[in-house]
């Protein structure tokens, strides 16, 4: 038999944040129901770090905060209340291992994403929570400055609370398609304009389809804005059919969209050989021209790059690929040296919200109370996950986010006084 006098809570949602915070939220003795949109909870969780999901990340949380860019420090109690320790914990007392991989990244052990979900619906099962599928929530009913209920597909369902945790509006497919910033503005929450983040950039040079497919390692990628380096990351790279991508790219696209939307002109520079400078490089070009000088240049550059950057080089430096390492002028050696340390990209765009991995911006963190992820204008309202306007970059950061916020936004949804509903 149910009890009357305890709170319902409606979870509107059922990804990361949704269900973590419907099991924290049944566990502190709440009624919970989730209502999801879809015909299976979890799709985005599912397909997460390429099907392995990256889960956390085992940084120290002050280090995890500086992930986060300029909404961090909203996160600070969420991230304090849950940590990545206490989500492992979480995992590994429900039966799931976890493994920690290069950069403190976390995966489940047996690296299979659709697992994380059916440990989650296991628990929740445990918890008392229960989870009504294919119902999207379309409208909340007020009374008095409160929420005393929401309506899906018609259907009246009452809550004395509701955390909405609809996620962002990327990758469309999974359900995310921006639902609860429309419900959020309908009781008067401001949005903060939804854009893509994590998301490969687009580069207007046709040439550069040559090289789509081909990934560097070890390279400096530096980002500039109206001729400005902004930010410089040693990583990798990947060129795609119309621009570029890879951890480092994805990283840097945060700060490119917005930029590009504030039609700033914006370039990226790589350093193709960032262990050698200026001039140990123009030693090492010396050296191999010299002593290989009747190879044409063409050859001896595959010492130096990768096969398929040879023509673009030539092409950009203005050398004949036939010059022989001899013939090579001390103005082309120049040439070549500026372009192996300053490979110019003009970025021209960016790929669509569909294709990013989270998208930026959402409900203002300004009015949403950190302690507990209540709104600020409706009380019995409640926050988590991607639908807040917090970013991260990659390494496990943002699903952290969306199971810590979910966790406190449950378990302050189940201390608040019941409504009467
Ligand atoms: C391809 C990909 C890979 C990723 N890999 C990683 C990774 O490895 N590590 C990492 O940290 N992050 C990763 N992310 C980001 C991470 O998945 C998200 O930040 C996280 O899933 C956000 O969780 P959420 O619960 O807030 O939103 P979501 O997971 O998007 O869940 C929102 C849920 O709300 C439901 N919904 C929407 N509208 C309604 C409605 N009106 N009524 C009812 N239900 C509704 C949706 O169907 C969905 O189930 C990845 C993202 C993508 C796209």
């Amino acid at each position: 038999m149910t009890d009357k006098t305890k709170p319902r809570i409606i979870v509107v949602g059922g990804g990361a944040a949704g269900l973590m915070a419907a099991g924290a939220a049944a566990e502190a003795g709440a009624r919970v129901l989730i209502l999801e949109k879809m015909k299976q909870p979890g799709r985005k969780l599912a397909i997460t770090g390429k099907g392995r999901c990256n889960l956390t990340n085992s940084a120290d949380i002050a280090d995890c905060i500086t992930h986060f860019g300029k909404n961090g420090r909203f996160l600070r109690q969420a991230l304090h209340r849950f940590t990545n320790n206490n989500l492992i914990d979480f995992f590994n007392t429900n039966g799931l291992k976890t493994v920690t991989e290069r950069g403190g990244r976390v995966f489940p052990a047996h690296g299979k994403a659709p697992e994380v979900v059916k440990v989650l619906r296991q628990w929740l099962n445990k918890s008392g929570a229960t989870i009504r599928l294919s119902s999207p929530v379309e409208e909340f009913k007020m009374k008095d400055d409160q929420i005393v209920g929401v309506v899906a597909e018609g259907e009246f369902f009452p809550a004395t609370s509701v955390i909405l945790a609809t996620g962002g509006a990327s990758y469309p497919l999974t359900g995310s398609t921006g639902d609860g910033y429309h419900l959020a503005e309908s009781v008067g929450h401001h949005i903060i304009t939804p854009r893509p983040a994590l998301v490969p950039l687009v580069c207007a040079d046709s040439n550069l389809k040559k090289l789509a497919g081909l990934s560097l390692r070890n390279l400096g990628v530096r980002l500039f804005i109206n001729n400005k380096k902004v930010k410089e990351i040693f990583r990798e790279l990947l060129f795609t059919k119309d621009g570029i991508s890879g951890p480092t790219v994805l990283t840097l696209s945060g700060m490119t969209v917005d930029a590009l939307q504030n039609r700033d002109e914006v370039y990226i520079s790589l350093d193709l050989k960032p262990a050698l400078d200026e001039k140990k490089l123009e030693s090492r070009l010396l050296r191999d021209f010299q002593k290989r000088g009747k190879e044409s240049l063409s050859s001896l550059l595959r010492g130096l790059l990768p096969q398929e950057m040879v023509a673009t080089c030539l092409d950009q430096t203005t050398i004949s690929p036939d010059c022989q390492g001899h013939q090579v002028t001390v103005d082309e050696r120049k040439r070549l040296r500026h372009w192996l340390k300053n490979f110019r990209l003009h970025i021209s765009g960016h790929r669509p919200i569909a294709e990013a991995i989270i998208t930026a911006g959402g409900i203002d963190s300004k009015e949403i109370n950190p302690k507990t992820m209540a709104s600020r204008h409706i009380k019995n309202l409640f926050f988590a996950g991607e639908i807040v306007d917090i970013q991260a970059d990659t390494g496990g950061y943002n699903l952290q986010a969306a199971f810590s916020t979910g966790h406190l936004a449950g378990k302050s949804a189940a201390e608040t006084q019941p409504f009467k509903a």
